[in-house]
Order: C-alpha cells, then sequence, then structure tokens
C-alpha cells in the first residue's frame, strides 16, 4: 500500500504507523502488508519514504471491505492508527522507499502478470465456443473481432517472451513498459466482446439476487484492469519519458 500521507517514526526499537489507504487489494486475507511512509520528518516528495513490512493482524490496523460492482469486495481502506512493526522489517534503507517501490511497480506491470495468459486464453476459448453455440461466429464483424482477440493473446505472449529475455538488471525493460497498456487495454475489450457475443444473454443473471455469470463478472472486473497497477494516461506517460524519451510533462510542485 503506497500512500505519501502516511507517516513513521522509530519508538523503542518499532516503527509507529500513522495514515490511510484505500483500495489495497486481498488485504482482508493477508497476514502482512508493506506500507510506504514518510520517515524523515520534513521532506517532501518522493525523498524521505521508506518502505516497511507491517504485520496485518493487530489492534492498530482496521481493513474496511469495499463493496464492488461485481458483488465480491477483494479491495479494501485500511486505516494505521498506531501500527507497529520492528525497526528490523524495513526493505532497504530508510529513504529508499520510492525506489523500492518503483522496482515493485516494475514487477507488478511486467513478468508477475505472465501467468493470467492462461486464464485470458480460457476465456477467450469460452467466448468462442458461445459465438459457435449462438451463431455469432457467422456474422463477419463479429469473426473480425473475435481474429483481433486471438491476434492480440498471441501479440502479448511473444512480448512476454521478450520480456523474459530482457535485462535482468532490476531495470523496467522497454517490452516490459508496454505490457501493463497493452494487456489492460486487451482484456477491457475482451469483456466488452463477451457481452457483444453474448447479445440480449448478456443481461440475465446466474440467479437472484445479484449471481453474475462468469463473463458478466468478467466484463465489470475488467473496467478496473485499465486504472490498478498504474492507469493506461500514466502508462503513455511512462512510455513517452521513458522508452522514446520525450520530454517529461510538467509537475505541479
Ligand atoms: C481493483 C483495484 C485494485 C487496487 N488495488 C490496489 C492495491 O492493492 N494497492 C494500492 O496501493 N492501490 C490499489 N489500487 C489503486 C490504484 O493503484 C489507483 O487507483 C491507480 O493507480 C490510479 O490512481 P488514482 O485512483 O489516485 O487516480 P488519479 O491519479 O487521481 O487519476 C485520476 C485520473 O486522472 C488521470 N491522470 C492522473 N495523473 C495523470 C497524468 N499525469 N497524466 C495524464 N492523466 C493523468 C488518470 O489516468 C485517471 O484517469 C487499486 C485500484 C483498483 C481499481
Amino acid at each position: 500500500m503506497a500512500n505519501v500521507k502516511t507517516r513513521a517514526q522509530l519508538e523503542g526499537g518499532q516503527w509507529r504507523i500513522n495514515g490511510q489507504k484505500v483500495w489495497t487489494s486481498l488485504a482482508h486475507e493477508s497476514d502482512w502488508c508493506f506500507v510506504i511512509a514518510r520517515t524523515e520528518p520534513g521532506s517532501v516528495g518522493h525523498k524521505g519514504l521508506s518502505f516497511l513490512l507491517v504485520p496485518m493482524d493487530q489492534p492498530g490496523i482496521q481493513v474496511r471491505p469495499i463493496e464492488q460492482i461485481t458483488a465480491t469486495c477483494e479491495f479494501n481502506e485500511v486505516f494505521l492508527d498506531d501500527a507497529v512493526t520492528d525497526a528490523d522489517n524495513i526493505v532497504g534503507q530508510p529513504g529508499d522507499g520510492w525506489k523500492i517501490a518503483m522496482a515493485l511497480l516494475g514487477f507488478e506491470r511486467g513478468v508477475s502478470t505472465l501467468g493470467q495468459q492462461m486464464q485470458f486464453q480460457n476465456e477467450l476459448d469460452q467466448i468462442i465456443a458461445i459465438a459457435r453455440d449462438n451463431g455469432q461466429a457467422q456474422d463477419p464483424v463479429m469473426r473480425q473481432r473475435i481474429a483481433d482477440a486471438w491476434i492480440g493473446l498471441r501479440i502479448m505472449r511473444y512480448n512476454s517472451l521478450r520480456m523474459l529475455s530482457g535485462p535482468q538488471d532490476g531495470s523496467l525493460s522497454k517490452a516490459a513498459m508496454i505490457y501493463k497498456l497493452y494487456w489492460a487495454s486487451w482484456h477491457r475489450d475482451l469483456g466488452k466482446l463477451a457481452m457483444d457475443v453474448l447479445g440480449p444473454a448478456s443481461e440475465i443473471l446466474e440467479g437472484a439476487p445479484y449471481d453474475l455469470t462468469r463473463l458478466q463478472s468478467l466484463y465489470l472486473f475488467t473496467r478496473s484492469d485499465t486504472l490498478y497497477g498504474g492507469t493506461n494516461e500514466i502508462q503513455r506517460n511512462i512510455i513517452a519519458e521513458r522508452a522514446l524519451e520525450m520530454p517529461r510533462e510538467p509537475r505541479i510542485r
């Protein structure tokens, strides 16, 4: 969980942490979390932040689930009110927090998501089977969209292989920079394709009162793919500045 307004100070061999984080995926199931907290009073921006590992099961931490449009609560608000963790539970040195968070984000946006391509293939296979079954596979425009989805998944795979054979020095390779933007946009479009292939049947729930089918859940959840882990706009800024070496966008101080 990253929030530069969260503060921590060392007291008697422990970090004492105060702050709050909206939208922490799976906090309700986690034993530990990481917190990026301001540990150098008076520091600004990305400086003076530290990367702390914090046990979740303690009185100083309160987790409040947020119900989503999919009717699941897989992410949460987390409140840290005098939460504590041992002084040793710091990754790197005090003040290294931003650098470590960026390396972690590189992993989150890149190779950590490779496995999900199998899930994507499985979802696409289901959509193709439905299209064959309900006649949508005969529609020329729908056939083109399905073929585009299939091609997109192949491109994703080849880009992943490039990523795996890219620099292993911890820097974010250029191939990895386009990956989050690419898969998130592809998956969002797959959700829309699923609903269009289903046609009017996409409106029918699995059961009352709000039991969604797998593809309805896919459609609704994929609306968030282009947000979490860095929005599409932020990914485009990263590509422009770091991969294409275009001028940095103006920073508001
Ligand atoms: C399902 C889900 C799970 C999440 N899980 C976690 C989690 O586990 N841990 C965690 O820390 N966070 C989590 N998040 C939060 C997520 O990382 C943020 O929502 C995301 O990074 C966007 O930040 P924001 O919400 O502050 O939007 P903002 O930064 O306020 O952006 C709002 C809009 O403005 C655009 N924008 C902002 N800055 C720029 C710019 N410089 N140039 C162009 N456009 C810009 C954005 O693209 C967006 O459209 C989760 C979010 C979701 C939806």
